[in-house]
């Protein structure tokens, strides 16, 4: 692997518009970054993606969008308050504070008090919760936390979903957002952030071992299959059992990558029991119990989660695109994700026939996907530039087009051109209208 691979992919994130460290002006925000241009389209890809393949193609999943901002007894309810913890030690000499299990961070930090022996602090327990005050007085009153993870929206509104739709055991329920943490040590570019989105599916089953651990297999197949549809190099994805189980968890495994930095967690997938239903019921005095049709059993289902990071999914989808060749750079996304789906240049800026004529398939592709259009510099130079961006095809209309109505249809990967008739065009890439 490129010793530098990480580096280079966070160059290319602000050259070319994907990802921007957070209030750069202001001198930071450690653990936040903002998307630009290139990279809300990405995410937005993703996202859509996702959506489509777990909502809208489903029978069994529906989808929610819920507050960021909760009751704080939620986090009562769902245990985080008492054990969303990392054990957290500080270096006496600097007062640097690390995650204890995060071993690789504490070796690299000993060895950069060099000649020094660095003693560490008794690790003691730091919640990851990030408080905040609503209302005008500031006080434990008006103390509330913001989510730290999407998944309690989802289980407090279990009645009312079950209320308001016609969902049947086995169901899921979807939803994407916002978290945050007061993570220790933030870094990997995006990998760890303190406000990062997620992707999560609570899949509810009868309540029993048997049923909870088929679906759980078939989540675990279900999530590695759709990102090695996707593109990622399978060779560089595996499982990971969990070894130490969150507090909500009877078992739990983790899609991991191989990154620069060595093997890490891409998504969790989490048989979460009747904890958190059990659990608000209890906190909350409202029944949580669902009524199985088929036997008139009263029961907290179990809940199967998949809960999988959008910023960590594009970063880890970056880093397995970033492709270098001996004179270019490209990202090979999958069409699907790739900001925009195609370019379209006149040969020659100063040529109205030519401006016209390009325009025309301009506007026809960018009714139907995110299409660029680029007349500035040499063929070379545009190019390049959408390379840079994964946009899998380039569109020129040079003078031959004005004489056959054909153009030219360049291909990322393999920089191969075709000539094809202008209406044909559309159907060309019809990939991407799918
Ligand atoms: P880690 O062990 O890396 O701290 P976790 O096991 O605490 O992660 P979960 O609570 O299972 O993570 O969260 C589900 C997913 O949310 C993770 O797989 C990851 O993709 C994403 N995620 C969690 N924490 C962060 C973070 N600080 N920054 C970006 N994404 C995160």
């Amino acid at each position: 692997m490129d010793d530098n691979l990480l580096e280079k992919v966070v160059a290319l994130c602000k050259r070319r518009g994907f990802v921007y460290p957070g209030s750069e002006i202001y001198g930071g925000l450690a653990g936040t970054w903002d998307y630009g241009p290139m990279g809300s389209l990405l995410k937005k890809n993703l996202k859509d993606i996702w959506w489509k393949d777990m909502v809208q193609m489903r029978d069994d999943v529906v989808g929610v969008d819920t507050a960021i901002m909760m009751n704080r007894r939620v986090w009562e309810g769902s245990g985080h308050t008492q054990f969303f913890t990392d054990p957290l030690i500080e270096c006496k000499i600097c007062h640097q504070r690390f995650r204890e299990d995060k071993q690789e961070l504490v070796a690299e930090h000993e060895k950069s008090h060099v000649g020094q022996k660095v003693e560490w602090t008794e690790p003691r327990t730091f919640n990851l919760l990030v408080k905040a005050y609503l209302g005008v007085i500031e006080g434990s009153q008006n103390e509330i936390y913001l989510r730290g993870e999407i998944t309690a929206g989802v289980h407090v509104n279990f009645k009312n979903i079950i209320d308001s739709t016609r969902v049947k055991i086995p169901f899921g329920v979807a939803q994407i957002g916002k978290a945050f943490r007061n993570e220790i040590t933030p870094g990997n570019f995006t990998f760890r952030s303190v406000e990062f989105e997620q992707m999560e599916v609570q899949y509810y089953v009868r309540p029993n071992d048997e049923e909870a651990d088929k679906w759980f297999e078939y989540w675990k197949q279900n999530r590695m299959d759709w990102y090695v549809y996707l593109g990622i190099n399978k060779d560089k994805l595996r499982f990971k059992d969990h070894e130490k189980l969150a507090h909500y968890a009877k078992r739990a495994t983790d899609i991991e990558y191989e990154a620069p930095w060595g093997w890490d967690e891409v998504m969790g997938i989490h048989k979460r029991t009747d904890w958190d239903l059990s659990r608000h019921e209890e906190f909350s005095g409202q029944s949580m119990k669902y009524r199985d049709q088929e036997n008139s059993d009263e029961y907290w289902p179990w809940d199967i989660e998949t809960s999988a990071g959008v910023d960590r999914s594009i970063l880890f989808f970056l880093l397995d695109a970033y492709t270098e060749e001996e004179n270019r750079v490209l990202l090979k996304l999958h069409p699907k994700l790739a900001p925009y789906k195609a370019a379209v240049f006149p040969l020659l800026a100063n040529k109205p026939e030519l401006i016209e004529k390009a325009r025309g398939i301009f506007e026809v592709l960018r009714s139907e996907f995110m299409t660029a259009w680029d007349d500035r510099g040499n063929i070379g130079k545009r190019y390049a530039a959408q390379d840079e961006i994964g946009t899998p095809y380039c569109i020129t209309v040079d003078f031959q087009s004005l004489e056959d109505d054909t153009v030219t249809v360049r291909d990322r990967d393999t920089a191969q051109q075709v000539r094809i008739k202008t209406d044909q065009v559309a159907a060309h890439l019809a990939g991407f209208l799918q």
